[in-house]
């Protein structure tokens, strides 16, 4: 059955995500079965957004309740689930603030790039991004993207973006001057393969920033919402940017951002500034606020950071020609290997039933679910060195 839909999934989609491995039927907790009826451990989460696993309870009663109230009423009118998510994103951020509800990660940063230039007016001429960011793939978004493999072929973007080195608080502090609008960072570079901008790093952008009038945003997309182990990587490290985007884990699984501006930034945008239909969907806002809420009450932060330390210890445990090392912060790690068979591991761990992610030729990333447990963890642990051998080109293995 997974064949066939195979063959229909390539007659009738476009080919920019290629043909998947596997058709996916359901899933339970940190586990989905494929139509042929196989299971596998989910380590990837439908990269990232899955926090509380699959069907679970709290999420499906949430959605469900809501979904039966009222679906959708644009934002002609108000409802009670987005008013009570923005004030609770904005109690989790530990600030004042004001909060645009979007539908993904792209939407949430094209808002940023939207309020940045309002802010600015006129005079400022230019963004500054970092070489091997991830925005997302809207055009703005993707005027922001470090990686040539994905702009190039879409360029002009019509927004002047000037790159700088991940990591180089000189080059940023150059690159950032008072004609510059604002600098876009992810505190943690999910797509380049879990790269973590230090607490030095994430300083001078904020200095500098404050130097220069620029606007501080930080693309917690990723990174947000429980998956380092803290609410957001800004605050774990204590530096805070003027605007933070969010999307993925917020919805578990159901389609919903946000751009949040922080103190005065939650004021720049004007009656009509911007907007979208779906953006504070009501059952996307439910499923969020159940969210929010069972990270608190199961303490899943303190869960991404226990599992989270048990399959990088293990990891950095085994001994394997493949294996370079580990790298990333809570539920978020990247098994670095020892030459681009990233792509060979990630079908060799689907066959051994852990779907996992060729982030980079060289990086396998997880994502897991924040519910996943300490044996869950333990259990793709012992498969790895198994799946690495089976990974390796024919002169390693
Ligand atoms: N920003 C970051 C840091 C991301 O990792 C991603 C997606 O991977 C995005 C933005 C884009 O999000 P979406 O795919 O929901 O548009």
């Amino acid at each position: 059955m997974g064949a066939e839909l195979r063959r229909r999934f390539d007659d009738a989609l476009m080919p920019n995500y290629g043909t998947p491995p596997v058709a996916i039927s359901h899933g339970s907790g940190s586990r989905v079965w494929d139509v042929d009826g196989r299971d596998y451990l989910d380590l990837i989460a439908g990269i990232a957004v899955s926090a509380l696993g699959h069907a679970h309870p709290a999420l499906v009663e949430a959605v469900s309740r809501q979904v039966g109230r009222l679906a959708h009423i644009s934002n002609l009118y108000l409802h009670e689930p987005e008013v009570l998510l923005a004030e609770r994103l904005l109690h989790l951020l530990g600030g004042t603030g004001r909060v645009f509800f979007a539908n993904s990660g792209t939407e949430a940063n094209e808002a940023a790039l939207k309020l940045v230039r309002r802010h600015a007016g006129k005079g400022r001429s230019y963004v500054v991004s970092a070489w091997q960011s991830f925005h997302g793939r809207s055009m703005g978004s993707l005027a922001l993207a470090g990686k040539p493999a994905i702009r190039e072929a879409f360029a002009p973007f019509g927004i002047d973006v000037r790159f700088v080195p991940y990591g180089d608080s000189e080059a940023l502090t150059e690159a950032v001057t008072p004609d510059c609008a604002a600098l876009f960072l992810e505190p943690i570079q999910g797509e380049a393969g879990v790269v973590e901008g230090t607490v030095d790093y994430l300083r001078a952008a904020r200095t500098r920033c404050d130097e220069t009038g620029a606007v501080l945003v930080f693309d917690e997309v990723q990174s947000g919402i429980g998956r380092t182990g803290e609410w957001f990587h800004h605050l774990a490290v204590g530096v805070r940017p003027d605007v933070v985007t969010l999307a993925k884990g917020l919805g578990g699984g159901l389609p919903i951002a946000a751009c949040v501006g922080l103190g005065r930034f939650g004021s720049v945008f004007a009656k009509g500034d911007h907007g979208s239909t779906f953006g504070a969907n009501p059952v996307a806002c439910a499923a969020a606020l159940a969210v929010l809420d069972v990270i608190e009450q199961d303490d899943l932060l303190s869960n991404a950071k226990s599992v989270g330390a048990v399959m990088r210890d293990g990891i950095t445990g085994i001994d394997h020609p493949l294996l370079r090392g580990v790298r990333g912060r809570g539920l978020w790690l990247a098994i670095l290997l020892d030459g681009p068979h990233a792509v060979r591991a990630e079908g060799a761990a689907l066959k051994a039933g852990f779907l996992v992610n060729a982030v980079q030729p060289d990086a396998v990333r997880l994502s897991p679910p924040l519910i996943l447990t300490a044996d869950e963890a333990r259990s793709f642990v012992s498969a790895l060195p198994g799946i690495l051998s089976a990974a390796a080109p024919a002169e390693v293995g």
